[in-house]
């Protein structure tokens, strides 16, 4: 039985988790459960899947639960909460989905401690990459990738030896504004961006997806999780996304995965690995006609996916530096300060303001996050839209 701890349950990546557990009754329980700040769902989680230790935000509401519980977890709240979480209930699984660069203190801990480290959440790849490698040689822990796309190179690399592969290509959907002419793309609405044509995702990541600086995150994510260099991984558009990922041979031959755009694909892959079982997503329907495009991204209508390969060939906090620029950026944009184009000039901005370091501790990860969000704001603030957009 894998004794779980799931870290940010109440987003999408959260219940489909619970959903994957709810399948598989006899291999999969709920040890732990943080959640943010949807106190009302992490309530009825609670009751429906009695966790021993419960954690979150807010002291407030961590108060606030005690009172509404019909048991008596453990209940804790804050980053704390979130460590006690991943290392204090017995959990040997942490399922790491908690939204942002707060992430990467609990998954770091739980690699060192020697647990199965699952990730959903890429920013603690993209921010603490080199820390989290290091967690897993020296805690000797195991690290799967929830990200569709990765745990599609998961599977196609496995078994083959690092020599035989010459590329990887990661797939995009391409976002609301594949088809779009640049100048209306810049001008796009906080809706428009919002209306993600394939997959249903909180609003951080659609908006990400938007940009495409989701798949350029996800480009530094591949180089942290396999080891590859900028130069050995790709992106291709393909809007059906049901191509996830492809890896390349020398002898120009390609292997592709596929399977239905649902996450609990992934998820159930990386909490059940390496044991395929039959689960919540019916498989693949073939004979369904379809028709699949591939196409190359435009990088000068998603300047945000060529700034995360400046970052990833940059090196060092480069990648958490643009990672704060852009959590800042967006946040920014979700709440009407800036516009959809603005997005990408801060996270140049950003990225080109702040020098690189090479990166050896959590602190220092985090302190360069801290300072990059600090310069994002005071740009923002500078360039904030005054009544007319
Ligand atoms: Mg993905």
């Amino acid at each position: 039985m894998r004794k779980i701890a799931l870290l940010g349950s109440t987003g999408s990546i959260g219940t489909s988790t619970l959903d994957v557990v709810t399948a598989h009754p006899d291999r999969l329980e709920v040890a732990a459960l943080a959640a943010g700040r949807n106190r009302d769902l992490l309530l009825a989680q609670c009751e429906r899947f009695r966790p021993r230790l419960v954690s979150i935000a807010g002291p407030g509401d961590a108060q606030w639960l005690a009172g509404q519980l019909s048991y008596r977890p453990d209940i804790l709240h804050g980053m704390d909460g979130l460590r006690a979480c991943a290392l204090e209930a017995g959990a040997d699984t942490v399922l790491a989905a908690v939204v942002g660069a707060a992430g990467l203190a609990s998954a770091e801990a739980a690699l060192r401690a020697g647990l199965r480290v699952c990730v959903a959440n890429k920013e603690s790849l993209v921010v603490g990459g080199a820390l989290m490698r290091q967690a897993l040689e020296e805690g000797g822990g195991e690290l799967l990738p929830v990200d569709s796309e990765h745990a599609a190179l998961h599977q196609l690399l496995a078994g083959h030896a690092p020599g035989d592969v010459r590329e990887v290509r990661i797939t995009a959907s391409g976002g609301p504004f594949r088809d779009w002419a640049p100048g209306a793309v810049q001008a796009a609405t906080i809706e428009q961006a919002l209306n993600h044509p394939t997959w249903k995702m909180g609003p951080k990541i659609t908006i990400d997806s938007a940009t495409l600086m989701n798949k350029g995150l996800e480009v530094i994510e591949a180089a942290f999780l396999f080891g590859l260099g900028a130069d050995r991984i790709s992106v291709t558009i393909h809007p059906q996304s049901q191509v996830h990922a492809m890896v390349g041979f020398h002898d120009g031959t390609y292997q592709l995965q596929v399977c239905a755009n649902d996450m609990k694909l992934p998820i159930q892959y990386a909490l059940l690995y390496p044991d395929r079982l039959p689960g919540p997503v019916r498989p693949y329907d073939w004979d369904a006609a379809r028709t699949w495009t591939f196409e190359p991204p435009d990088l000068a209508k998603f300047p945000c996916l060529a700034l995360a390969y400046q970052a990833l060939a940059a090196g060092g906090t480069a990648p958490a530096i643009l990672n704060a620029a852009n959590e800042e950026a967006v946040a920014a944009f979700l709440d009407g300060r800036i516009g959809f184009w603005t997005i990408q000039a801060c996270c140049g901005a950003i990225l080109s303001a702040i020098p690189a370091e090479q990166a050896h501790t959590l602190d220092q990860v985090m302190d360069t996050d801290r300072r990059s969000r600090l310069a994002a704001r005071t740009w923002i603030a500078h360039h904030t839209r005054q009544g007319n957009p």
